[in-house]
């Protein structure tokens, strides 16, 4: 058989979450909550499912729920999608990113990608027949570099990804970087596609710039987001996509034929708990609380902390720990810790398509307090 993808295995964290579970380890690799939603949201979603919301949806997602997506983002962030032509409801932002990506790239296009960067955009360009251009994010701060980003545009770029709150890094783009990828774009051709599923976690009183406030990179920019983040429900799979209408119609185009619609009950039931802004406007204050107590515990531990602005995970570097093993490289380094102290992390190597190894791994603190604890209590011996 003659692999489209021949050079991926398993995603790092289904092989994580995997040897995690196996060994019994406390899971701080992939990124999900272990505490549950709230129950207000399940109540939304039984009620819809009881009310007879259980047939296919429109395509582009129940209008009640686009329309809501709209209020929320015009409330936040200022700018007005239509929901009949510039939003769509999405099986998760995975989904969401593919489809941007197959909707836009056409084969032998490049699209930029910032490295490190989340596993799935790189085969996702591949699958469309696209040429992937690594760029690196500036090393030690992973703050985007734009010269680098300005050398590697060429007539051929179609597409530029990116992602803001940073997964892994935690990095949070700041208004003059959103300035100065539109210096670069402005007079060019290329689209943006932008991963903000972190949009609700942000800290230190740093807002999230999405590009949805700059005008410039609104018109030109498919722009994701994860009910599944926001919301504590990774297991749902729903997202949405916001887009100007050209681009939109091309998008819908393709998730029209790869899921054609996401499932009723939970876009009916998302659209009643998305009327209260309580639960993603205190989002950062409730992950930041969990952030400090983490970075407190490590502070206390041989590992060296990496900042954290925003996202839900923290990136350490080992190489200081009084153990032989802080030698071995990242993924060996994981294994180790999983196995054999009883906490899972993810190799940064894994968001690199050239495996680079920096001795830094990331671990997620999306965790009840006690097993943030539990799992401190483990590195502290290191
Ligand atoms: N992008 C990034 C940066 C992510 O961290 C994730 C979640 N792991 C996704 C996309 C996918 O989100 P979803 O679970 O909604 O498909
Ligand atoms: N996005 C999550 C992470 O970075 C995991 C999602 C997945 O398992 N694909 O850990």
């Amino acid at each position: 058989l003659a692999s489209r993808l021949p050079h991926v295995g398993t995603t790092i964290f289904t092989v994580m979450s995997a040897l995690a579970q196996e060994v019994g380890a406390v899971n701080l690799g992939q990124g999900f909550p272990d505490f549950d939603c709230d129950p207000r949201l399940i109540q939304a979603v039984t009620a819809a499912m009881q009310a007879g919301h259980n047939q296919y949806p429109p395509m582009a997602g129940v209008p009640v729920l686009r329309e809501g997506i709209a209020r929320k983002v015009e409330a936040i962030y200022g700018h007005r999608y239509d929901p009949s032509r510039e939003i769509t409801v999405t099986a998760g932002a995975t989904q969401a990113i593919l489809t941007a990506i197959l909707a836009l790239v056409h084969p032998g296009d490049e699209v930029i990608v910032l490295e490190p960067c989340y596993d799935s955009y790189v085969p996702n360009i591949e699958l469309a027949g696209g040429t992937v251009v690594r760029v690196p994010l500036t090393p030690g701060t992973f703050r985007p570099d734009f010269a680098r980003i300005a050398a590697a545009l060429t007539p051929r770029t179609r597409a530029i990804l990116v992602n803001t709150p940073h997964n892994p890094s935690g990095t949070v783009w700041r208004a003059d970087d959103l300035q100065r990828l539109y210096d670069l774009v402005a007079d060019t051709d290329v689209w943006l596609i932008s991963d903000e599923v972190y949009e609700h976690m942000v800290y230190d009183g740093q807002p999230h710039h999405s590009l949805a406030t700059h005008p410039g990179l609104a018109a030109r920019a498919l722009i994701v987001s994860s009910f599944g983040k926001t919301y504590h429900v990774t297991g749902w799979k729903v997202g949405y996509v916001l887009a100007p209408a050209p681009l939109m119609a091309e998008f819908r185009k393709v998730h029209q034929f790869n899921v054609f619609t996401v499932n009723t009950p939970m876009q009916h039931g998302l659209a009643a708990y998305l009327a209260d802004p309580a639960p993603y406007l205190g989002l950062s204050a409730f992950y930041q609380a969990k952030r400090d107590r983490f970075r407190a515990g490590l502070a206390r531990t041989r590992f060296r902390l990496l900042p954290c602005e925003g996202t839900y995970f923290q990136c350490v570097d080992y190489s200081g720990l009084s153990v032989p093993e802080r030698d071995l490289p990242e993924a060996a380094f994981c294994e180790w810790l999983t196995r054999e102290v009883g906490v899972a992390a993810i190799p940064l190597s894994a968001f690199y398509g050239d495996g680079f190894d920096q001795h830094v791994v990331r671990f997620c603190f999306a965790k009840r307090d006690e097993t943030l604890d539990a799992a401190l209590a483990r590195l502290a011996r290191l």
